[in-house]
């Protein structure tokens, strides 16, 4: 696992967050999408509710186990993300920040009313400039996510695309 390493990050992060950092939308995520080079960056930001159907830590050895598997499913999450094959795209590295999952309560201090979960997906694709489109399976991963708000960034400019579930073909050409 690959989830403790962050852990260091995760405090300084949580510590810097202004409350109103967390405040977002049930149902609803943030998709950032770059292409530089041949490097393909997806940013996620994905609000805990959409993830567990909760914002808190988890109770019960139940919760713990289906926590534990929905950040399971999200590294490498591989199967999340697929860009089109003529792109040639391979996954290199997966970062996951969760801190109501990945760090340990702290005495006295209380959790926030909202919780998100940030996460980074890095791909090479060995033809990035035959790249336009990505097949997303959050939409079947995570039943509680409705909408999808998508900024791309990349050699042909910008673009902001919403996706509405079921949809869940990001096409990255205007
Ligand atoms: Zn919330």
């Amino acid at each position: 696992m690959k989830i403790h390493l962050h852990f260091v990050a995760l405090f300084a992060l949580a510590a810097a967050l202004p409350a109103w950092a967390h405040v977002h939308q049930h149902g609803v995520a943030r998709l950032d999408v770059a292409l530089e080079g041949q490097t393909l960056t997806l940013q996620l930001n994905i609000p805990m509710d959409s993830l567990l159907g909760y914002e808190r830590r988890p109770r019960t050895v139940a919760e713990r186990e289906a926590a534990a598997a929905v950040l399971a499913g999200l590294d490498p999450g591989s199967a999340l993300w697929q860009p089109n094959p003529e792109a040639q795209c391979g996954l290199v590295k997966t970062t996951l920040v969760a801190p109501l999952l990945q760090s340990p309560a702290q005495p006295g201090v209380k959790d926030a009313e909202h919780a998100d979960l940030d996460g980074s997906w890095e791909f090479r694709c060995a033809q990035a400039d035959q790249l336009s489109s990505i097949e997303l399976g959050l939409f079947d991963a995570f039943k509680r996510l409705q909408r999808l708000q998508v900024q791309v960034a990349g050699p042909k400019g910008q673009i902001k695309r919403e996706l509405k579930r079921p949809n869940k073909l990001l096409n990255l050409t205007r």
